[in-house]
């Protein structure tokens, strides 16, 4: 189908030339026809005043009364191929100028009529009868000319000019096939790379050179296009690489205690007990693995819409920290700042955000160590403040705290359940909400993170 349709297309170089050609073809037809008519009329007006002119002077000679001498009378009628013949009342010859004579009915025409007439030659023939009163004598004067010179004059520019318009449309022709080629040259690139590109093969781009022009823009977008393509399947790949790397760690386990269960735990009540215990630590722990992946997989995917709605946000955080001090005994949960604000977002998702905020400080912190949970609105946002007196990140780990699963030191929290991937959430919530989030923390010391909420994000 495809190769049908390729042999039969017509390429854009050819139709541009053929285009190209056609416009030209018909510029030339209609110069040439417009110069072969302005000549012929120049050139007929010409042989007219001529002819008109030799008719006065003979019609004034014949009136001044002279003899109608026949060397005075060649005088006046010397000029380029001019016939002149001069009759008497009764239609016989008194006077011809030559001796190659052109019959022409002398009457047939009304004086000062002009025409052109062929003979069997069909060669033209301009003339002018006029009829001459002298003393009551009457006079048929006729003055003919042939227009051989003419008609050969024309009939040459008419092959000059055929010629100049066939060799006009093969220069046209043969130019519009090398400018069109020249031109759409990058579109050949363009397709020959974007045949080599494959999902496997990313790395080919447009050698993109030349004039800055909208071709050259093509190419430039194609390969920002390709950039993007490669960027995106890069981090697809990574994260599934990352995905299934931190489920294999809890399968594994759940297959470990499997393993000890089917061997002696079913007789020994401490190892059924741990090894159940720990199973359901493991699936717990892989569901909110699972359910964390899928969030991101949405939002990458644009499958996930925020709901907005407005809501009071220290209602919500006075919740947050009675839930977390009736989970949490361990820890001092400190609320000192949190200002009555109402905040346009979506509750479910900045609530998911203060949780695996406040989660990481319980995780991270040390036994009776404090946290502090604070809300403050500044002007046209509000800055929430979880901080607390934990184990803090070193400098120049925080810039990759938000990255899906990063994690500081992998075996720290391994005990914590720990996958990385909640601050990648917590920063995509944020962002989506046009907010921002940053961590400021010192090692040993404790670790502060900041979210700024535009109140309305309309
Ligand atoms: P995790 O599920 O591993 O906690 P997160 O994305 O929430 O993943 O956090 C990424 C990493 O940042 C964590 O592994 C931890 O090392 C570090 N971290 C986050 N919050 C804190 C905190 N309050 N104190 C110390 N380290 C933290």
């Amino acid at each position: 189908m495809n190769k049908f349709y390729k042999n039969r297309r017509i390429s854009i170089s050819l139709r541009l030339t053929a285009i190209h050609a056609v416009i030209l073809s018909i510029i030339l037809l209609i110069i040439s026809i417009l110069t072969i008519n302005i000549v012929e009329r120049v050139l007929m007006k010409e042989y007219k005043s001529e002819i008109k002119k030799v008719t006065e002077d003979v019609k004034k000679y014949i009136k001044s009364g002279k003899e109608i001498n026949k060397d005075i009378l060649q005088e006046v009628t010397l000029k380029d191929g001019i016939h002149l013949k001069i009759f008497g009342e009764d239609e016989s010859l008194i006077f011809q100028n030559k001796l190659d004579t052109i019959e022409i009915n002398i009457k047939e025409y009304n004086e000062l009529d002009l025409i052109d007439l062929a003979d069997d030659s069909r060669m033209e023939i301009l003339y002018l009868n006029k009829v001459v009163f002298k003393e009551n004598k009457k006079y048929y004067v006729q003055v003919a000319k042939k227009l051989d010179a003419y008609d050969a004059f024309l009939e040459t520019l008419y092959v000059i000019l055929v010629i100049m318009n066939i060799f006009g449309v093969i220069i046209a022709v043969i130019s519009g096939i090398y400018l069109s080629r020249k031109i759409l040259k990058p579109i050949e690139w363009i397709t020959n790379t974007a045949k080599s590109i494959s999902i496997h093969d990313l790395d080919e781009r447009i050698n993109v050179h030349g004039a800055d022009d909208e071709l050259k823009e093509l190419g430039e977008t194609f390969n920002d296009m390709i950039d993007r393509l490669q960027e995106s399947f890069e981090r697809e790949k990574q994260f599934v690489s990352d995905a299934s790397h931190e489920l294999r760690t809890p399968i594994s386990v759940i297959q470990g205690y499997i393993d000890i269960l089917d061997r002696w735990g079913k007789d020994d009540k401490e190892v059924l007990e741990e090894s159940i215990l720990e199973i359901k630590n493991e699936t717990f722990n892989m569901k909110k693995l699972i359910e964390q992946l899928l969030f991101l997989a949405r939002g990458d995917n644009k499958k996930y819409k925020l709901n907005y709605s407005e809501f009071y946000l220290n209602e919500l955080i006075d919740d947050i920290v009675n839930e977390t001090k009736m989970i949490d005994n361990k820890h001092t949960i400190i609320n000192n700042v949190n200002g009555k604000v109402i905040i346009n977002a979506d509750f479910d998702a900045i609530k998911q955000v203060l949780r695996i905020i406040i989660d990481n400080s319980i995780k991270y912190t040390a036994d009776h160590g404090d946290i502090f949970i604070e809300s403050e609105k500044q002007n046209d946002y509000v800055e929430i403040r979880v901080k607390d007196t934990g184990i803090g990140i070193p400098k120049e780990e925080q810039p990759y705290i938000f990255d899906r699963f990063y994690r500081v030191d992998k075996s720290r929290s391994k005990d914590t359940g720990g996958s990385g991937v909640g601050l990648a959430i917590a920063k995509w919530i944020v962002k989506k909400h046009l907010g921002a989030i940053k961590v400021e923390s010192e090692l040993g010391k404790g670790t502060q993170i900041i979210i700024k909420l535009p109140i309305n994000m309309y």
